[in-house]
């Protein structure tokens, strides 16, 4: 009788903890699953080099034609290992846009790629004249206006020079 009363209090005690810890799992199960989704969804900001060249190239090359209506909207940064990153057209990448010189030249592109893609959203633009790392930007000389994208002066109306200065070491 001992023993099996003895047996029971185990049971009953194993059975609660077996609760408890459901419970637990049960109460944590969407936290880790948040986690993990968090964890995914980080930002790895990563440099990338190469030049950047109109997609509709890329197509061209690979035995394919992309529509004329899309070539204008679409970039590609082709690194140096051979590496395409299609460019999310936004802010960050729209130098390339509005400034067509900037293509075929070697360039430091800072940003992230978008989850489970090859598509790159830049953040930062660099260029490399003779091997050393330049900062673009637009300027205005009569109104001294830095901008950075290509664009008439929004004051004076004038078109905007390019400038590229090396980067401070
Ligand atoms: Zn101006």
């Amino acid at each position: 009788m001992r023993a099996n009363r003895g047996v029971a209090i185990v049971n009953r005690t194993s059975f609660r903890r077996f609760l408890v810890v459901f419970a637990g799992t049960i109460a944590f199960a969407p936290l880790f699953a948040d986690g993990t989704g968090d964890k995914k969804q980080e930002v790895k900001i990563e440099r990338f080099k190469g030049k950047v060249v109109p997609l509709a190239d890329l197509v061209a090359k690979a035995g394919a034609k992309l529509d004329a209506d899309a070539g204008p909207h679409w970039l590609a940064l082709v690194t140096d290992d051979g590496t395409i990153y299609p460019l999310v057209k936004d802010s960050g990448s729209r130098m390339f846009f509005s400034d067509r010189e900037l293509l075929h030249r070697p360039m430091r592109l800072t940003g992230r790629l978008l989850p489970k893609s090859q598509l790159l959203q830049a953040t930062a633009v660099h260029s490399y004249i003779e091997g050393q790392l330049h900062e673009i930007y637009y300027w205005c000389e009569v109104c001294s206006i830095r901008r950075g994208e290509k664009n008439d002066c929004e004051c004076c109306g004038a078109p905007m020079a390019r400038r590229e200065e090396p980067l401070e070491k």
